[in-house]
């Protein structure tokens, strides 16, 4: 059957590679629950094939000049803005989110775009004059070259777009290996591009595997590697990179906490609890998973919770429920199996995801928003990322129980509090490990202009995503002493220089 679906390609120098690899991956729209396309994946003379193309475009995409690169970063800029419904509709149709969500991610993806259009100034160097008689020190900052991005299904334009405005801007070239379960995006963006007036190689989409992933970590002319993923394969990928002596940046996994304070205000906290429980079916890294009560709220607000899940729609997305599917049918399984788990190790289940109504096919790879109480912090549907539309309540005694647990896990990516004490979140957002923290904010991932990024295994290293740390990463700073001529200097000195 799937011989004659359509085979999403490679983008390798501005143009459609058609792939001869012979080997490809199936593409599911997760409402219908069928296959709709294959993508290709690489071998390894298609992997140094791109390669060879970033490589090649690199030299004159450096030098060309700031006002050039930015009328071209606009312009993309102009293009994406204008048309991000289509992306919207092609996101919607490989991952299965409602497609306003997926405008939503998309319109996250373009404040990356928006700051990347500014960076003349956010790759300047400094410049010190006259430090010693007559000697100045000055810094500029270069690109690094061919630089591999590989992301998650499940943002497949915004992931990619925390990175890839910045490094093009800043003088590299790219290439973006997307994941398999979602390919097509990355195609689009690679064609908005070529209309944008990019010149040919410096945007590349490597469609692949572990190979085409373990091509780039290998390949010396690669110089780094961002990463996007699951805590296992971003270890994996950060311990190989540097080991291989590239710059990385490797974000995982996450177990995003909201703690509730017993001054809260419960529909506020009920209303966030919904929104970034199920919201994207739950795949989002920073999706809340579990709800910490602190005593005695709980009852209150499972009721809450309860009669607002009765009222979500779950559908395709394209018809505007409130949530879609999820992305495989291996990962619904995986989903719903967490929720027999919690029930085995003695958790209640409130509300059954289970074999729900839905509006759409029946094949489609559903669960339904599902809601566990008083799940032991020793079951893995507690410890684990589980990754879909289960929301956890763990009911705690006070603040410092809850504050232990959230500091006791394996991730640290983002974690939120509600109250209205403000002494209360000040000492939060001090003590809490974690590296992104809302303040009556579920989701709290930040702007552009700041980096985003874990703390533990959320990720590795010190590299976060995008905002500063962003040009810091895609540029290498040279530190320059100069002295010009002076007749009245010179002799012999052997000692190390002072001031
Ligand atoms: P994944 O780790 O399975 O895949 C991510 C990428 O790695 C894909 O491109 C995939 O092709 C590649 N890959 C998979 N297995 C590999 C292997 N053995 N060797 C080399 N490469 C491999 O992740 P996913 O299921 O696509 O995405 C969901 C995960 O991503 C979740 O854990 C989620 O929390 C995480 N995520 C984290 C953030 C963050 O900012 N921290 C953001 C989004 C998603």
């Amino acid at each position: 059957m799937s011989e004659n679906l359509p085979i999403v390609q490679h983008w390798i120098n501005g143009a459609i590679s058609e792939s001869k690899s012979g080997r490809t991956a199936p593409v599911f729209d997760p409402a219908l629950g069928k296959q709709t396309k294959s993508v290709a994946l690489a071998d390894q003379a298609e992997i140094d094939a791109t390669i060879a193309a970033a490589q090649a475009a690199f030299p004159a995409w450096r030098d060309l000049s700031l006002a050039k690169r930015q009328t071209i970063v606009f312009k993309f800029r102009e293009l994406l803005a204008g048309r991000s419904r289509e992306l919207a509709e092609i996101i919607t149709s490989e991952h299965g989110k409602v497609v306003s969500d997926a405008a939503g991610e998309v319109a996250r993806g373009l404040e990356v775009v928006d700051l990347a259009t500014g960076f003349p100034h956010l790759i300047k160097g400094g410049y010190s004059s006259n430090v010693s008689t007559g000697v100045d020190v000055y810094s500029i900052k270069q690109p690094l070259g061919v630089v591999g991005i590989i992301s998650p299904f499940n943002f497949p334009a915004m992931v990619p777009l925390w990175f890839f405005p910045i490094a093009i801007a800043a003088g590299n070239t790219v290439i973006l290996k997307p994941s398999e379960k979602d390919p097509s995006a990355a195609l689009w963006l690679a064609e908005l591009w070529k209309e944008a007036g990019l010149p040919d190689g410096v945007f590349n989409v490597l469609q692949g595997d572990k190979l085409a992933v373990d091509g780039l970590l290998n390949a010396p002319e690669v110089r780094s590697i961002s990463f996007v993923g699951s805590t296992p394969i971003a270890q994996y990928i950060y311990e190989t990179a540097a080991k291989n002596g590239k710059r990385v940046q490797a974000l995982g996994g996450a177990k995003n906490h909201m703690l509730v304070l017993p001054d809260a205000d419960l529909d506020l906290v009920a209303d966030s609890a919904i929104n970034a429980g199920f919201g994207s079916a739950g795949e989002r890294c920073m999706a809340v998973s579990v709800l910490l009560a602190v005593e005695p709220v709980a009852d209150d607000l499972i009721e809450k919770i309860t009669e607002r899940i009765s009222k979500l729609r779950i559908g395709d997305g394209r018809r505007e429920p409130d949530m879609g599917p999820l992305v495989t049918e291996a990962h619904r399984d995986k989903v719903a199996g967490y929720i027999e788990i919690a029930e085995q190790d003695g958790a209640k289940v409130v509300v059954d995801g289970r074999g729900i109504e839905v509006d759409g096919e029946a094949d489609g790879f559903w669960l339904g928003p599902t809601l566990l109480d008083n799940v032991p912090t020793t079951s893995r549907a507690y410890t684990e990322e589980i990754f879909g539309p289960v929301l956890s309540v763990v009911r705690v005694q006070s603040y410092e129980e809850g504050v232990e647990l959230i500091n006791s896990g394996q991730f640290g990516n983002g974690t939120a509090i509600f109250t209205n004490d403000g002494g209360a979140a000040r000492r939060f957002q001090t003590e809490i490990q974690v590296g992104m923290i809302g303040i009556n904010v579920p989701i709290p991932v930040p702007v552009a202009y700041y980096s985003f990024g874990g703390w533990k295994d959320s990720l590795f290293g010190a590299n976060k995503a995008y905002g500063p740390a962003g040009f810091d990463f895609f540029t290498q700073e040279k530190a320059i002493t100069s002295r010009w001529l002076d007749p009245s200097h010179g002799g012999i000195n052997l000692g190390f220089p002072q001031n």
